[in-house]
């Protein structure tokens, strides 16, 4: 028996948008600069955006597994090497490394944050080992300290995915200044939007030059007489969609006080609601961007019913709520390319049992926020029976 509620429970839209956006792209329009060559706002976004993270340099690109793919190419990782992934993430993390005709390597995550496990990666080295590819997930930092000493150790180099982590910062330090080379995304339901988009970040001018290159197929910059250096690729964006993002850009910091604030009355709400755990809140992480609040569900509480009714539910009553990610070795194409896998027992579980609710929820009121926790526990009750 399903009892369908029609509660409707609202959250702020997303994306955001206001004058800015509009005037920014309005200002491109009318220029003709529409490309990045004429224009000023990829310019300017890619050195504010550097600058938010405490590093040299920033070069926007297509979007975030491209963003990923270039590091790849600028670290010169490719046919008999190995990159130690998070079996618990986007599956762009590790594909962009089968592509370089690499080998990615998944590994397990802590099932504190589902972030990376170091001592899963000092298991998973081999003499092949050229880099790890760490997933700030759902904007929790990773240990960042530990993986560094471990990348040190061992001669690794180190890209951060933190396309869940604009902004964010770990032991005062902002995520993304850690390893050689940070990744960003700005799709669509990313911190910051443009509809598509990526960013790399990173404090070393030698990478940076040869990102440029891959990035402008094989074309330095200011080139007039058609040098094709490397084999590259065009990963350009336009002016229009630094238009938007400068002006995201502008709320972010903001918007991830917000989030978190949000965040921390849900854990205060949830606190005493059995079968919804949320995942920790690290106390040595400075800035935490909540990109997902993260639950683990247990049925049980809810007499049985399946996590994914309990979505589909929310869902139907207007939650922006997701059953999230699969353990990236068991898709098709990590088995079709052969990635290798160690044993992964968190991923394994998380990939059943977490709900995932968007970050606009934690850009929502105490009163919406607190409306959301009250329809869970009547779900709760309806469905134990209690
Ligand atoms: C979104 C995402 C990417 C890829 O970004 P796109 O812009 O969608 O290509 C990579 N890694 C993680 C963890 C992501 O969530």
């Amino acid at each position: 028996m399903t009892t369908m509620n029609t509660t409707v429970l609202t959250f702020p839209e997303w994306p955001m948008f206001d004058q800015r956006e509009q005037d920014n792209l309005s200002s491109v329009l009318t220029s003709r600069n529409w490309w990045r060559m004429t224009g000023t706002a990829v310019e300017e976004f890619e050195r504010k955006f550097a600058e938010l993270h405490g590093v040299k340099h920033g070069l926007a690109v297509t979007n975030g597994t491209h963003a990923i793919e270039l590091a790849l190419m600028a670290l010169e990782i490719g046919a008999g090497d190995e990159v130690i992934v998070p079996a618990y993430t986007f599956i762009s993390t590790a594909t962009p490394v089968f592509r370089q005709g690499a080998t990615p390597v998944a590994v397990d995550v802590d099932p504190r944050t589902l972030c990376i496990d170091p001592a899963a990666i000092e298991q998973a080295i081999t003499e092949k080992t050229k880099a790890i590819i760490p997933v700030h997930f759902a904007g929790q930092a990773c240990d960042m300290g530990r993986i560094m000493e471990i990348a040190r150790k061992h001669n690794l180099r180190v890209i951060e995915d933190a396309a869940h982590a604009h902004g964010g910062a770990y032991m005062g330090k902002p995520l993304g200044s850690f390893g050689d080379i940070a990744c960003y995304s700005f799709q669509y339901l990313k911190l910051m939007s443009c509809g598509e988009g990526g960013a790399l970040i990173t404090n070393d001018d030698e990478l940076m030059d040869k990102l440029w290159l891959y990035h402008n197929v094989g074309r330095p910059k200011n080139d007039r007489s058609y040098v094709h250096s490397v084999l590259g690729s065009n990963y350009r964006i336009s002016e229009f969609q630094a238009a938007v993002l400068l002006a995201q850009l502008e709320r972010l910091t903001e918007q991830n006080a917000t989030r978190f604030n949000g965040a921390q009355e849900l854990d205060r709400l949830l606190a005493d609601v059995s079968g919804l755990e949320p995942l920790l809140h690290r106390v040595d992480s400075t800035i935490h961007p909540y990109y997902m609040y993260m639950l683990r569900y247990d049925a049980s509480e809810f007499g049985g019913r399946t996590r994914e009714e309990l979505v589909d539910h929310l869902k139907a009553a207007g939650v922006p709520a997701y059953i999230g990610y699969s353990a990236i070795h068991h898709t098709d194409v990590w088995k079709e390319h052969g990635g290798r896998a160690m044993a992964c027992p968190v991923t394994e579980a998380a990939a059943k049992d977490m709900i995932w609710l968007h970050h606009r929820v934690m850009l929502g009121t105490l009163e919406q926020q607190e409306a959301l926790v009250n329809f869970l526990v009547e779900v709760q009750e309806q469905w134990s029976g209690n």
